[in-house]
């Protein structure tokens, strides 16, 4: 623009100086037709910047200026240019990190949620709202008690805004029985004055029935091992009174000692492998087995208890039965207790069957007996640790006979379960693999 102004300064200097005043007019009209083309033309330019800029930052945010023209026009738009593709940076930085966020809050199994001193809820992620088996999502600008309306969530954040301190309490919901930890932060928003809270929500049902279960385990157990202790103890005191003295009595109570001892050997042993199999210590040792190797191993074990008892114990296997793939020594285990177990609650003249049989390439075995049955209030928890029927409470037998069971099916990828009809009998039945063909 500097080099045309001095271009037209020139013109009129040679038109003066070659022609006169004629000369002076005639270059200066030149000069002025060049001043109008050439404002008109930069008016042009200009306003096809603009175009330019209105696109690149409002429509296309990947157009750029075109950097040609007059120099000034040219260094405008190479800054425009630099100004958008910091702005398209930011922009871009700013959504990526807001999508890393997103992702983080929704895939978090916390619930959190941000909510402002009104109650009214700014944003709050999908786990929040499964906790409290929230219907629909739940969305910014709904109050807190449409999420819940627990009085003990709603205390937690009114006590944070009130001391501007975090505050936390243990919240049970009775209708879907999980326990929540629902902790209220408050905290200042850059962008303004005001004060909102974070909520965080973690559910502690596992923990709390894990520390239940332990708790539970703990207590059985130190009751399992006080019954044969106490029966210990009144047979060495009867000793100690002078049964010792007398030959019959002293055999008597030695026995009851040894009995007892027994016992609590077993109970050990089976809270060991029950504590090995759950923690996984117990490796598995798969091989392809015949099925007929298992089941006779284990009906030997039982035919001499089972003549005595004159109970039948019996195989039905369906022709098509295949070679399984398992641990031998473990469905041993299952068959044992199975086994033992039908033969103690089974009367004289009773039947005790081991079955056999294929569906749908899935292997399963059962023992069926004729017994005493198991009443339906305790069919849900006949595998649970130490479970014993009342009736079992006079029996020997630790109560986790079952449980251990059921690991061992499981840890085979089988299933285990009961079917009973008191007065008729019960049978347990479960899955092992097949062999794979070779
Ligand atoms: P236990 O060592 O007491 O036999 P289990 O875990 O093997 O422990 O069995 C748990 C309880 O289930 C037993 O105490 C008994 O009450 C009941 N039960 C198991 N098998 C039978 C069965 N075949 N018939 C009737 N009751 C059974």
């Amino acid at each position: 623009m500097l080099i045309e102004t001095s271009g037209l300064v020139a013109l009129v200097a040679t038109g003066t100086l070659l022609f006169g005043v004629a000369g002076t007019i005639l270059a200066g009209i030149i000069a002025v037709m060049a001043v109008v083309f050439l404002s008109l033309r930069l008016t042009a330019q200009f306003s096809e910047l603009t175009e330019d800029v209105i696109r690149t930052t409002s429509i296309d945010r990947t157009h750029r200026l075109d950097p040609t023209g007059p120099a000034e026009l040219n260094r405008l738009a190479r800054a425009v240019n630099r100004l958008v593709d910091r702005v398209d940076t930011d922009i871009s930085e700013d959504s990526a990190e807001r999508i890393r966020l997103a992702s983080i809050l929704d895939s978090m199994r916390e619930g959190v949620v941000v909510v402002d001193d009104q109650g009214v809820i700014e944003s709050a992620n999908p786990a929040s709202g499964e906790m409290f088996s929230s219907i629909g999502n739940v969305e910014p600008g709904m109050q807190l008690t449409s999420l819940t309306n627990h009085p003990d969530v709603i205390s937690v954040v009114n006590r944070s805004f009130e001391s501007e301190q975090p505050v936390s309490a243990e919240i049970e919901l009775f209708d879907n029985q999980r326990t929540l930890m629902a902790v209220s932060t408050p905290f200042p928003r850059p962008d303004s004055d005001a004060v909102r809270c974070l909520l965080l929500i973690t559910d502690l049902t596992d923990i709390r029935r894990l520390d239940t279960t332990r708790r539970e385990f703990v207590s059985n157990a130190s009751h399992e091992l006080r019954t044969p202790l106490a029966g210990i103890r009144a047979s060495a005191e009867t000793l100690q009174r002078g049964a010792i003295d007398d030959p019959e009595g002293r055999t008597q109570f030695l026995d009851m000692i040894r009995e007892d001892v027994d016992r609590m050997d077993q109970l050990i042993a089976e809270m060991l492998e029950l504590s090995r199999l759950e923690s996984g210590e117990s490796p598995m040792e798969f091989k392809n087995v015949e099925p007929e190797l298992l089941v006779n191993t284990a009906i030997k074990q039982f035919s001499s208890v089972a003549v005595d008892s004159e109970i039948e114990l019996k195989t039905n296997f369906s022709a098509d039965f295949p070679q399984v793939y398992v641990d031998t020594k473990k469905i041993d285990h299952v068959f044992t207790n199975l086994i033992s177990n039908a033969l103690k609650w089974t009367a004289t003249g009773g039947t005790v069957t081991v079955k056999g049989w294929i569906v749908d390439e899935t292997v399963w075995f059962s023992i069926a007996d004729t017994g005493l049955g198991i009443e339906p209030e305790h069919m849900p928890h006949i595998f649970e640790r130490f479970f014993k029927t009342d009736a079992a409470r006079s029996q020997p037998g630790t109560g986790l006979g079952l449980s251990i069971a059921r690991h061992i099916v499981e840890a085979h990828g089988g299933v285990i379960s009961a079917r009973s009809t008191v007065g008729e009998g019960s049978e347990f039945a479960f899955t092992v693999p097949a062999a794979a063909p070779e």
